[in-house]
């Protein structure tokens, strides 16, 4: 089966809200198998609308409508497909009942075109809206499914997942289950990445592997059709081993996950603390651990020590460093971690310095940076980065690196 998503309202034209409710829908229709290979927006325009209608019908079967059943005038998105697909408007009598219901309940005086919204396509499976007044609809004309919902986010939402998606699945006449898992990378740029599995990409018809980039980490998502879903889980697995034989040491987690989250996990199950001394990221490590729940048990607490004087005064850093090397260094970025971790009396400290940007300093070039990782009992290390992004983007990167490094270190004893 394959599926156009049709949202109808000016505003989306106007730019005023973003289509949320296809991304929403498409989701969900990519879990059960169906391809949506068209997403389109058209204003609250009978004519257009009908326009729209007549190209998805000629290239899809299943019709999704979003917006537009509202009470007021510009709502004529089942007006416009009862003329189109030749049916009637009828008063669905449960619709009327919850919507006069409501109305005493709230004990507002219901207007005519309150009533308006009970109105269905006749012979339409009626999906009712529990957060809201106007009900959905589903109706098979043709060999081709039409379904209307409701614009606003908290009412399309619920009414797809409790209503929507079921009656699909029931039209489905193929029983395959769609599964998917997501791999994460980090330290490895996506195009390296595609060339390293290419050969695997071209080759998989069933899982497909797919790459998505973003926010310097890539991740893999593999997905497989299969009427079986131990079938299914069974070649995904085999995939995911053949991507790891190529690139595994990137890899870092499952699904949503984040490098933080994960460290977090390892953390705690080593019974290890951290505490951090940051100069160009002034506090971006220590917001993010501290926004793990639970974050007491693994981390003792900071220093932004973003002047010479608190890097000297605060934490230690010997003055000869400074002199001889200059702050952002590999010496300096190793005291800054072993003295923190001494100082807070944790079992690794984690430093940061570096040049942010835009400007150089100390002759060195914007994006260097220093990640000095002290663990109790281990020769300390040091990573030099060498970052090309803005200002900010840069300070991020510079975190997510040192989660990295940290994680890493962790998982291989
Ligand atoms: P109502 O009864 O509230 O009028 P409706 O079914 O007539 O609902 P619209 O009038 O088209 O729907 O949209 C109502 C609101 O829902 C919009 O103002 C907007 O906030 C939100 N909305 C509509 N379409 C979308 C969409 N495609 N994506 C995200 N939000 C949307
Ligand atoms: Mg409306």
């Amino acid at each position: 089966m394959n599926a156009e998503i049709i949202a109808v309202g000016s505003e989306l034209l106007l730019g005023q809200i973003a289509n949320t409710n296809a991304q929403f829908i498409s989701k969900h229709l990519a879990d059960l198998g169906v391809n949506v290979y068209y997403h389109t927006v058209v204003g609250d325009n009978a004519a257009r609308l009908e326009e729209a209608i007549k190209i998805a019908e000629n290239r899809a079967q299943l019709l999704i409508f979003s917006g537009g059943l509202g009470p007021t005038k510009d709502d004529l998105t089942k007006e416009t497909i009862a003329k189109h697909i030749g049916k009637e408007l009828v008063f669905d009598k449960t619709a009327l009942a919850s919507i006069e219901d409501y109305f005493v309940k709230t004990k507002r005086t219901m207007t005519e075109n309150n009533k308006k919204q009970a109105l269905v396509l006749e012979g339409s499976d009626v999906l009712p809206n529990d957060h809201g007044m106007a009900p959905g609809m589903f109706l098979k004309k043709d060999n081709r499914f039409y379904m209307l919902l409701p614009g606003p986010p908290k009412e399309i939402q619920p009414m797809f997942v409790k209503y929507g998606f079921p009656a699909i699945q029931k039209q489905m006449t193929s029983k395959d289950v769609i599964v998917s898992r997501v791999l994460r990378f980090f330290g490895i740029g996506e195009s390296l990445l595609e060339t390293k599995i290419e050969d695997l990409i071209d080759a998989q018809t069933n899982p497909t592997i797919a790459p998505l980039a973003g926010d310097g980490e890539v991740t893999l998502r593999i997905t497989c059709k299969h009427d079986s879903v131990e079938e299914a889980d069974k070649l995904i697995a085999k995939t995911e081993e053949e991507i790891f034989a190529r690139v595994g040491e990137f890899f870092y987690g499952y699904e949503d996950t984040t490098l933080m989250n994960e460290l977090s996990h390892i953390l705690l199950k080593k019974n290890l603390t951290v505490a951090a001394a940051e100069s160009l990221t002034g506090g971006l490590f220590q917001k993010e651990i501290t926004g793990i729940p639970g974050a007491g048990n693994i981390f003792k607490g900071g220093i932004v020590c973003y002047t010479n004087e608190v890097k000297h005064q605060i934490l230690q850093v010997k003055e000869s460093t400074i002199k001889e090397h200059g702050v952002v260094s590999e010496q300096c970025a190793k005291e800054l971690a072993e003295n923190v971790a001494r100082l807070l009396n944790a079992d690794i400290g984690i430093s940061f310095t570096g040049v942010a940007g835009p400007n150089e300093l100390e002759g060195n070039p914007v994006g260097t940076v220093y990640i000095g990782i002290a663990k109790s009992g281990e020769p300390t290390k040091v990573e030099k980065l060498a970052l090309s992004g803005t200002r900010a983007g840069n300070r991020v990167r510079s975190v997510r690196y040192g989660q990295y490094f940290l994680l890493k270190m962790l998982e291989d004893k």
